[in-house]
């Protein structure tokens, strides 16, 4: 029997009786939120189905209040929408986005904050949670309750469930094919408001009064104090990181992320060349294309269509894989896919131990056999 303590009694009320309200940082692009931050509004119905919800927006000229609008119409659970509108905001950089977060949450006082566990979550969630000392739980596949939450460990092959009992505000980064979009009826518009930037400057203009002042004191050392601001100032004004460029493939195929097809193929396809089979079969089906990791090595394809444990992880109704040996770092991004076929001329790969349906035969007389086969879109 467990033994109720009179702290862990109070302990259990705090946390009951604390107000719990979300805010979700948001990707947008072309004037719409990315559907992975959708998936992170119902990541926060989960924690409470009464939270409040502020989705938080960052960026610059119209494509950004476009954007907004797009994100308080596009769910019913929404309370608010703040829009950190300034030039500094134009790319995502996770220095800027971090203060931004601390910014916000000073004001706000959120109880969770919550982001998709994409490139651009993972990107800015350790750097926020590092400002505010928090530490952030990523990944988070279900939510039992306010502070317990489940996440793959061991590339998938355990569950662990970790119960927060930090300060506020809990720290979340979800996995958008674990929290689907069940809305149904578009929202009444949320409000949407101006996050204030008046003090996002603060702590350089402190750093300026800092510099001043030491310069006062040791005037007459002005070269070491001159060479101390180019190396501290280059530090802090420059950043660790800048924005350089942007590069994206247009493509006409669904994304990776929430394709309901996906077709993959592995090192087996050999070329670059070869590899266009597996393009040309994805467009027959609708599908959209991934690829193993040692396919992206070997430079067939671009590492955006990587799938696994440090690829994307997918979910689709169906998912083929043709010459892919089925490694558990390949498989831990595949787990939720509802059919899998694999094709594989090793008749022991491990693809076929979680494989729905599998084919022992060689991938360059079975795929030319499905596009002779499969009726043109
Ligand atoms: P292989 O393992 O070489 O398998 C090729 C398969 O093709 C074999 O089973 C072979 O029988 C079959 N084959 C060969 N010729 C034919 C043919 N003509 N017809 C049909 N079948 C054929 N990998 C990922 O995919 N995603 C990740 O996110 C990822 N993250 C990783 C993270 C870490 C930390 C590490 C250490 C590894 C990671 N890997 C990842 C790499 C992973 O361990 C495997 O090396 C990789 O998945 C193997 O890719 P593959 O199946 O294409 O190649």
């Amino acid at each position: 029997a467990i033994k109720t303590t009179p702290l862990l009694r109070f302990s259990s009320v705090t946390s009951i009786s604390r107000s719990i309200s979300t805010l979700i940082l948001v990707e947008h692009d072309g004037g719409a939120i990315k559907s992975q931050s959708i998936s992170a509004v119902e990541a926060a119905k989960s924690v409470d189905k009464q939270t409040s919800i502020s989705l938080l927006l960052a960026g610059s000229g119209p494509s950004l209040q476009q954007a907004a609008a797009h994100a308080a119409s596009c769910h019913p659970s929404i309370s608010q929408v703040l829009v950190a509108d300034s030039d500094k905001f134009t790319h995502p950089l996770a220095e800027t986005w971090a203060r931004l977060v601390q910014l916000v949450q000073q004001k706000g006082e959120y109880s969770h904050i919550i982001t998709a566990s994409n490139s651009f979550g993972k990107n800015i969630l350790p750097r926020a949670a590092a400002l505010l000392d928090v530490s952030p739980i990523t990944d988070v596949i279900a939510i039992s309750s306010s502070n317990q939450f489940v996440r793959p460990i061991y590339a998938g092959n355990a569950l662990c469930t970790v119960r927060y009992s930090g300060s506020n505000p809990c720290m979340l980064s979800v996995r958008s094919t674990s929290f689907a979009v069940s809305v149904d009826s578009k929202s009444n518009e949320a409000p949407i408001s101006q996050v204030d930037l008046s003090t996002f400057d603060e702590g350089l203009l402190r750093f300026s009064c800092l510099y001043k002042f030491l310069l006062a004191c040791l005037g007459f050392k002005v070269l070491l104090v001159t060479l101390f601001h180019v190396l501290v100032g280059y530090l802090y004004f420059v950043g660790k990181s800048r924005y350089i460029n942007h590069t994206a493939q247009v493509t006409e195929r669904p994304d990776l992320g929430n394709a309901q097809v996906v077709i993959t193929g592995g090192r087996a396809l050999k070329s670059a060349e070869n590899f266009k089979m597996i393009e040309k079969l994805a467009e027959k089906l609708g599908a959209a294309v991934g690829a193993t990791r040692a396919a992206v090595d070997a430079g067939f394809v671009p590492n955006d269509l990587q799938v696994g444990q440090t690829g994307k992880i997918v979910a689709p109704k169906l998912y083929m894989a043709f010459g892919v040996s089925g490694a558990i770092q390949h498989l831990a991004g595949i787990r939720d896919s509802k059919v899998i076929v694999a094709v594989n001329k090793d008749a022991d790969a491990p693809i076929f131990q979680v494989a729905d349906y599998g084919l022992v035969g060689d991938l360059f007389e079975v795929i030319p056999e499905l596009l002779e086969k499969l009726p043109e879109k």
